[in-house]
């Protein structure tokens, strides 16, 4: 037994630079010639036995052992027929001569042979288009069988494979016309899996760039911050899909759109084709500061169809200046059956319930901070870290974002001054305002360009100015006629708290389906009746048939809790809402709400003055 003949399979993938001459393979007979007989070492090698060389009668199919007398230049391979029945196997694997798909825009012209990850497939009326992401990048393979006919079925998503093909330059994208493709099986799968997962790590590891302010709530959030940009940055390497929803108000718009510019820029850079910023980020507003069952259904629409349709991954959802409350539970518990991760960056206050659904939760009330540190402070510095470029492109967004939403921490001044030559305080409330008039007109559109303009991100300075004062003006002369209206409507009294409560019926007392809406109309009015009654603790609200926004002043309220207090104190009153501390709404059902007004003012009465 000593000196057993050593017989090599070459599995699938392997190619000539495998095959060493003088040892002996294991092949497949695969036709005949008048010279001799041709020999399949696998799907793509073959040899040529010349008659001189074959020692017994075959048939086509037949197994056969031969050995390869000589490669010679042009890759034909000379066979020569050995007979053999003790020997023993050893498969030949595949050595990785994979061209990395970061390094694919050097290669345009050449043939290349790839390996990754199916994370897409997409059937165009052409070519069947697979998206690929390996250890370094994502690019696009077409494969073509047939106009509008899905080429290599049998290759899905979450597949690894291996594909050889020619880089092509497409537009302004790469993209690699594919030769063959072959699903990899085993330990090559394994082997290739593991290598893309572990530097995958390494990659959606973020880089630490400082704060753009010194801050002890925004330090003691840097984990947690550090964590979101982590979960983003890997599904933008693995072409996860990202909806990315947020409370549509101007804090909410600030936090969003500094996400979206690392989020695409992230896309673009890792080698996604320019429609992938489209069809694999989305950004939609959404009305109510949680995420509402209306948002999480038409969410999840999309996500399944755009997945039975275009062989999409479910997607990462990102929840901004929303998702921290009870009132997110019930879209939360839909996205956990479908097993959607979610992540929240906001500064409502959290309950703490919402955990358990959530991959991570940046909010500064979990390491002592309140609301004043706005979402759009939090979402720009998260930004900054999933992708540190764009850094200088957004560093204005947590000032617009603090006044916009009236902080009143240390913060705000900070990142104002960040800031102030080229954005005062005073362009910055403009700014917000114009945003808030302009998301009333866009409803449940994102108005992804007009929205970077108003930011002063694209566009021309000259035309930014030009924007933003015509929409103050308009937005101004809408709030004007809408104070002519409601202020001489104002029902007042004073509390036992000493707190002056006003109330305003916004149903009937102000104009309906215009700007301002009823929540920011009583916010008008309560800065109004703050300033004609210096130094007093004030509350304002503004009700509808079904509903009540409040804002407050001097009044320590907990609206989340009142609003909790009375769902069980009222019975039958169809009550719900919340909000922040001391800015909220709440709704309940139209025969109720004498009941329910009667009750929120009693527990406004209750309130210390502080
Ligand atoms: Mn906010």
């Amino acid at each position: 037994m000593d000196n057993a003949l050593v017989v090599y399979r070459l599995s699938a993938g392997c190619d000539l630079g495998e095959v060493v001459e003088g040892k002996t393979y294991a092949g497949k007979v695969q036709g005949f010639a008048n010279f001799g007989m041709f020999v399949q070492l696998n799907d793509r090698i073959k040899g040529l036995v010349h008659k001189t060389n074959i020692k017994n009668e075959h048939n086509e199919k037949d197994p056969v052992l031969v050995r390869v007398n000589t490669i010679r230049n042009n890759g034909n391979l000379d066979l020569e027929e050995i007979i053999a029945t003790d020997y023993t196997i050893e498969s030949v694997q595949k050595r990785s001569h994979a061209v990395q798909l970061s390094d694919l825009g050097e290669k345009i012209g050449k043939t290349v042979q790839i390996e990754g990850e199916v994370a897409q497939v997409k059937q165009t009326s052409g070519p069947t288009i697979f998206t690929i992401v390996d250890a370094t990048g994502t690019e696009n393979a077409a494969a073509f069988i047939e106009a509008g006919v899905r080429a290599y079925p049998e290759a899905e998503v979450g597949h690894l494979v291996r594909i050889v093909g020619e880089v092509m330059q497409r537009n302004r994208d790469l993209q690699i016309e594919v030769d063959s493709l072959i699903v990899l099986t085993g330990d090559e799968a394994s082997e290739v899996k593991e290598r893309i997962e572990r530097s995958l790590e390494i990659r959606a590891e973020p880089v630490e760039v400082p704060l753009l302010i010194e801050s002890e709530v925004l330090r003691k959030l840097r984990p947690e911050m550090m964590k979101v940009a982590r979960i983003i940055r890997k599904a933008v390497f693995t072409a996860q899909p990202i909806i990315l929803r947020h409370h549509a108000d101007a804090d909410g718009i600030c936090s969003a759109i500094a996400l979206e510019i690392a989020i695409t820029s992230l896309i673009r850079e890792s080698g996604g084709d320019f429609d992938s910023e489209y069809f694999l980020y989305k950004r939609s507003p959404s009305k109510a500061p949680f995420y509402e069952i209306e948002d999480i259904t038409r969410d999840l629409d999309f996500a399944l169809k755009d997945h039975a349709r275009f062989g999409q991954k479910l997607p990462l959802i990102l929840l901004t200046d929303n998702g921290s409350t009870e009132e997110d539970l019930p879209s939360l518990k839909v996205a956990e059956i479908y097993e959607l991760p979610i992540v929240v960056i906001d500064h409502h206050h959290p309950d703490a319930i919402v955990d358990q659904y959530l991959k991570a939760h940046v909010n500064p009330y979990h390491v002592g901070g309140d609301f004043g540190i706005t979402a759009g402070m939090l979402g720009t510095e998260v930004a900054r870290l999933v992708n540190p470029k764009i850094s200088s492109l957004i560093e204005h967004l947590p000032a617009v974002a603090g006044v916009a939403d009236r902080s009143e921490a240390k913060e705000r001044t900070l990142y104002l001054e960040l800031v102030e030559e080229i954005y005062s305080e005073d362009h910055c409330r403009d700014i917000a305002l114009a945003l808030d008039y302009e998301q009333f007109w866009l409803r449940f559109n994102d108005g992804r360009e007009i929205v970077k303009e108003m930011l002063g991100i694209t566009g021309t300075p000259d035309r930014h100015n030009r924007i933003i004062s015509l929409l103050v003006e308009e937005a101004n002369h809408a709030i004007e006629d809408q104070m002519n209206a409601s202020m001489p409507h104002l029902r007042d009294q004073e509390l036992s708290n000493g707190a002056l409560l006003f109330l305003l019926d916004v149903e009937i007392h102000a104009h309906k389906f215009t700007f301002p809406p009823p929540g920011k109309t009583s916010g008008e009015v309560h800065d109004r009746l703050c300033r004609n009654n210096p130094g007093k603790s004030i509350v304002t609200i503004g009700f509808g048939p079904d509903f009540a926004v409040l804002r407050s002043r001097g009044v320590l309220m907990n609206i989340p809790k009142m609003v909790r207090e009375l769902r069980d104190e009222i019975p039958g009153g169809g009550i719900s809402g919340g909000g922040h501390l001391v800015v909220g709404s709440i709704k309940f059902v139209e025969g109720m709400r004498e009941e329910v007004l009667r009750g929120l003012v009693k527990k406004i009465a209750y309130a210390d003055i502080g």
